[in-house]
């Protein structure tokens, strides 16, 4: 099979950036970290603005062809890149593992909803809408690619997010240069390197490096697109960047995603679904649930019950046994979630389970899953994210008053409602000011479906039409047949 031959000559511990279709060395390296270990892992690029420049020169001489190469042709080559990758599932899980810590049954699942994007997204055709046809005038929409395209993406899924940006980028015609995370950079560098058997030079590129990069590439002049996840803070300096150039930005930020627990639902049934869904990934997802509202009427047998599986979670490196939870991905996120704990104990909110970081003979960054029992609308493991493992349950008695509550934030991104009574429930999921509101579910996401956040979640959409379109001018043709 052409793909084991792919399998074969990719060197899972060497790291270099791709700038146009070449393998290019960087003068100065750095080693990002194991999080369960605190081992240095392999070394990787440092790129500077030279090979910024010729990323992007080379992604400028791309997109004069690809962008005129047949749309099934573009999609044929996504779906081989797919099938490669699927190939290639535990290589890449184990590195995934390596470099983010989330074990490997996670780390796998990640590579299949990568390879999903990169398949799934050539389901879609162009966005095209015909605005008037009639004997007299035609007017039609269509979409045409920007350019060169620019995917910055943060350490929780280092897999599915790029695929994420890459597959509706090159989609639709434009060219992408990928950065990954300097705490995640090497699965992003690997797969760009397998992309290089099935696209031309320049058409899908990689840079990795420091904290300097993402600056210099979202203020380059020769750059048309950024489309970047992360979080709200530097969301806002990409857009204040991009703002000098007019350059066209997606912001896909952080969330504050509320679940509300209605009082039909069937305590055994729904406790553990809410469970994983906050602590998955130790709750470093942007629609992780972080604000669990549950109606006074169960508050402590539903309490007691989600209580008992978070007990359950099996904490520590992903590569033991049955964990469920590895360890939070860098010190610096670490220390952050640390202050959430640092705020639970001085203000004397009760903690139902957790509460401490675990100590370890191999210094990795474990931190006990950690429920907290009712805090005030007010304190900060309610107000802020903390992307880690620790959630608080809060107790509601009126729709509107819980409506109010989970609405009162700057983001935006997800909701959820759980409840036998699907009128209900979808009455109060819609009143939420969010981009995905789930009923009964949570995490829900498809390469077909619009995804983005409201307020202060984000900027512009991933994904769907919507996600095709943000990778597009908008052209409206205006075609008269009686004036000629
Ligand atoms: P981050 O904002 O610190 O970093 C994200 C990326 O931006 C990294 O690649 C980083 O190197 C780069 N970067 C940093 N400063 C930059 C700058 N000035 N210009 C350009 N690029 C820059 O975020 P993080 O800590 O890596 O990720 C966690 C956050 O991401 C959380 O808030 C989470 O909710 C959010 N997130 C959002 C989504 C979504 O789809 N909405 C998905 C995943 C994560």
């Amino acid at each position: 099979m052409a793909t084991n031959g792919i399998v074969k000559d990719l060197d899972f511990s060497s790291f270099r950036n791709v700038i146009d279709g070449k393998l290019t060395d960087t003068k100065s390296t750095r080693r990002a970290i194991n999080p369960a270990t605190n081992e240095q892992l392999w070394p990787c690029p440092v790129s500077t603005p030279q090979d910024v420049d010729a990323a992007i020169q080379a992604a400028r001489t791309a997109f004069k062809s690809w962008s005129k190469t047949p749309l099934e042709h573009r999609k044929a080559q996504l779906m081989a890149l797919s099938a490669a990758f699927t190939a290639l599932k535990s290589e890449f899980g184990e590195l995934l593992t390596k470099e983010q810590g989330k074990a490997t049954f996670f780390a796998e699942q990640e590579v299949d909803f990568g390879a999903y994007w990169l398949a799934g997204t050539c389901a879609l055709e162009m966005p095209f809408e015909v605005v008037d046809d009639t004997p007299d005038k035609l007017v039609k929409t269509r979409y045409t690619p920007l350019g060169v395209a620019v995917g910055i993406v943060p350490w929780n899924f280092p897999i599915m997010l790029l695929c994420g940006k890459i597959a509706p980028a090159v989609m639709t015609g434009n060219c992408i240069i990928v950065k990954p995370s300097p705490f995640t950079p090497y699965c992003g560098i690997k797969l760009v390197e397998l992309a290089q058997k099935f696209f031309p030079p320049g058409v899908i590129q990689v840079l990795s490096g420091d904290d300097s990069l993402g600056p210099w590439l979202t203020a380059h002049a020769g750059i048309d697109k950024i489309s970047f996840t992360g979080s709200t803070a530097t969301g806002k300096r990409v857009m204040e960047s991009a703002s000098k150039t007019l350059t066209r930005v997606t912001l896909e930020l952080g969330g504050n995603d509320p679940a509300i627990i209605c009082s039909d639902i069937d305590i055994a049934t729904v406790a553990p679904q809410i469970a994983a869904m906050a602590f998955m990934n130790s709750g470093q997802i942007c629609i992780a649930i972080k604000r669990i509202y549950v109606h006074k009427d169960i508050y402590i047998p539903f309490r007691d019950a989600f209580v008992e599986c978070v007990k359950a979670f099996k904490v520590g490196n992903g590569f033991e046994k049955d964990v469920f939870l590895g360890p939070v991905q860098n010190k610096l996120q670490y220390d952050r979630v640390k202050t959430f704990l640092d705020d639970v104990n001085s203000s004397g909110q009760k903690i139902a389970t957790g509460g401490q970081v675990i100590d370890t003979d191999t210094s990795g960054l474990f931190i006990q899953p950690t429920v907290i029992d009712n805090p005030s609308d007010d304190s900060k493991i309610v107000v802020e994210e903390p992307f880690g493992p620790v959630v608080p349950l809060l107790q509601w008695s009126e729709e509107d008053e819980v409506l109010a509550r989970a609405n009162d934030t700057d983001m935006g991104l997800g909701a959820s409602v759980w409840s036998k009574d699907i009128d209900r429930a979808l009455r109060i999921g819609e009143s939420l000011e969010v981009g995905s509101v789930w009923i009964n579910e949570h995490l829900g996401i498809k390469p077909t479906a619009t995804f983005g956040g409201q307020k202060q979640s984000g900027i512009g959409r991933e994904w769907g039409l919507d996600g095709l379109r943000g990778y597009c001018n908008t052209q409206t043709v205006f075609l008269n047949h009686r004036r000629s």
